[in-house]
């Protein structure tokens, strides 16, 4: 499964990619966007979000397939809305 992925340690929070794409992005936590629906990943609104990204932070990724059962919260700097996997590329803690 394929997800969308933001690299926090390389987004700015310039909110571009929640200007141009509203369906995908939302800054929940008001200081970095959040994925906030991985569906139509083929979306042209999601590729200029990708796009316009002026530090390449956005990326689209495969999500692991074995799911995280650690109980640990995600340490990705944002809470995981989803109520599923940790989609941030980081990881949870316990390093699965
Ligand atoms: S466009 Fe890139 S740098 Fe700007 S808020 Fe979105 S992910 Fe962060």
């Amino acid at each position: 499964m394929k997800v969308i992925n933001i690299d926090k340690n390389q987004c700015i929070g310039c909110g571009s990619c929640c200007g141009i794409d509203q369906t995908h992005f939302d800054f929940l936590d008001g200081r970095f966007p959040s994925v906030i629906s991985n569906d139509n990943l083929d979306d042209q609104a999601l590729l200029d979000a990708i796009d316009s990204c002026p530090t390449e932070a956005i990326t689209i990724i495969e999500k692991a397939e074995e799911a995280c059962d650690c109980g640990e919260e995600c340490n990705c700097d944002d809470e995981c809305n989803c109520g599923d996997d940790c989609h941030c590329g980081d990881g949870c803690p316990c390093h699965k």
